[in-house]
């Protein structure tokens, strides 16, 4: 069942909020050893489902009656520890739910735990978790994709219908391709960051998974709205998320010639062709169109993200928050805590971003970057003159084997190349499961213009539709 279908039945009175639960605390238990998706399981679950019962009966509508869901670890949950896989929130539960988090309950949904992710959300496989790493359903060899992987791999492995992660760079739409799941980052704006732990905060946006285009919808609807307490959440109205297949046919959409190019799998560009003729099939135009300054975005996203990372991760200083080693003045508590607390990767993002901040090299880093990041959000502008989408790979490849890019950081940057030019411009994109290489799942990348989300889920149910959900089975882990 779906998380529509479930909230339709609970709804109803056809089914009790404690099964679905139930189920997934199940699936869970069985096979969660293998998977490791979950770092943290919520103990108050059952009493949350009596809650919801109790609403239910007195006549509440709620759109995700009794539905499980995941959220990921960098997103505060009241009393529940949020750790974003660091050491440095050892034995830190915040005292306040998140907007998303909050957001969900008062939709009657279940927040059964929290997922894996790379430390503080910088990473593209989940392997830079103090926890140890995720594994991907498909393949247990292989990595769920990052940062927001444990997510990913609770909706890939039949856990929960929908969950949540966050979206820097790519970190919900990389891990759903590797995971043959749906995965949507909206405009900018739209969700707010209230409670979600800040990494680059002008890139950072709370996103979705599901494995129906009818449940990212429902689930990213629930999400979306103007909050008061993040100052760049929009005022706008939220789109009307109705995924319409036959609004869908009008689409012009533009593949972008530059993602097309050398880098990608056979398997990858083979799933572009057929996605590409099964739509022109129902009408759908495709055009090429050319960004050309997008060879610039993977050096721009990575000192803008490192940049806005050594600032906001200046607050983990063993005073405020979490872990503290002791130490005889309050400096070397502070560096202590830092030295011991922070896994290499976060280290590395802060040092680099320190460095392009710094007095001399400002100029000829961030400067410039800022620069490329403007000129890219033109591009992305002009191209939506000409069509009402982009479409690109998500990934240049399936998911890789645990390990492979772990020694060479340029490696793993690499694996978000495209998808890191539609943070910079701060768009809205989906990735959707669009075909299977070695068994492995891949996703194809819609990118819309600023507030046009529903654009993307038109066309990605009409794909789901004329495909009869191909691409989008749970993994076949039962087996195993
Ligand atoms: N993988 C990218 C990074 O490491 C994106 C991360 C994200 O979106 N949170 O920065």
């Amino acid at each position: 069942m779906d998380a529509v279908a479930i909230a339709q039945r609970v709804r109803a009175g056809e089914l009790d909020p404690g099964e679905p639960l139930r189920d997934a605390r199940e699936r869970v238990a069985r096979l969660d050893a293998q998977v490791r998706a979950f770092l943290t399981l919520n103990p108050e679950a059952e009493a949350e489902a009596e809650a919801v019962r109790r609403r239910v009966a007195t006549g509440e509508a709620l759109p995700l009656a009794g539905v499980p869901v995941a959220v990921k670890d960098n997103l505060a949950t009241r009393g529940l520890a949020t750790t974003c896989a660091s050491g440095i929130l050892e034995g830190f539960a915040p005292p306040y739910d998140a907007t998303a988090v909050r957001r969900l309950r008062a939709a009657g949904a279940i927040i059964i735990g929290k997922t894996n992710l790379d430390e503080f959300a910088m990473g593209s496989s989940t392997e830079h978790s103090a926890f140890g790493p995720t594994r991907n359903p498909w393949d247990l060899k292989r990595v769920p994709g990052g940062s927001s992987g444990g997510s990913a791999a609770a909706v890939a492995a039949g856990y929960v219908p929908v969950a949540l992660g966050s979206d820097t760079g790519g970190s919900v739409r990389q891990p759903a391709a590797f995971t043959g799941t749906l995965g949507f980052k909206p405009t900018y704006g739209r969700i707010s960051r209230y409670g979600l732990v800040a990494f680059a905060s002008s890139l950072d946006q709370v996103g979705t998974f599901a494995r129906t285009v009818r449940d990212l919808a429902r689930v990213s609807l629930v999400l979306m709205g103007h909050d008061p307490a993040d100052a760049t959440s929009l005022k706008a109205a939220p789109p009307a998320l109705e995924p319409d297949p036959a609004r869908a046919r009008a689409l012009t959409v533009g593949l972008v010639r530059e993602t097309l190019e050398a880098g990608n799998t056979p398997g990858v560009l083979d799933a572009v062709d057929r996605f590409r003729e099964r739509l022109e099939a129902e009408g759908v135009r495709f055009v090429e169109v050319e960004l050309p300054s997008l060879r610039h975005a993977l050096a721009a996203y990575y000192l803008v993200a490192t940049a806005e990372a050594s600032s906001n991760l200046a607050r983990y200083d063993g005073v405020h928050y979490g872990r503290r080693v002791a130490a005889g003045d309050v400096l070397t508590l502070m560096e202590r805590t830092r030295e011991r607390g922070f896994g290499p990767e976060v280290k590395r993002r802060i040092l680099m971003g320190t460095f392009a901040l710094s007095s001399g090299y400002y100029d000829a880093y961030y400067g410039r970057a800022l620069k490329v990041r403007r000129r890219i959000a033109d591009e992305f502008a002009g191209a939506f003159r000409e069509v009402d989408l982009l479409a690109t790979p998500t990934t240049p490849t399936p998911a890789f084997p645990l390990g492979a890019k772990l020694d060479d950081p340029m490696e793993m940057y690499l694996s978000d190349v495209d998808t890191v030019a539609v943070n910079l411009a701060g768009l809205p994109a989906l990735s959707l499961p669009a075909g299977f290489e070695e068994g492995l799942p891949l996703g194809i990348q819609l990118i819309a213009p600023a507030l046009a989300e529903d654009r993307l889920f038109d066309l990605a149910a009409l794909f789901e539709q004329v495909t009869e959900g191909a691409y989008q089975q749970t993994a076949p882990l039962d087996g195993r």
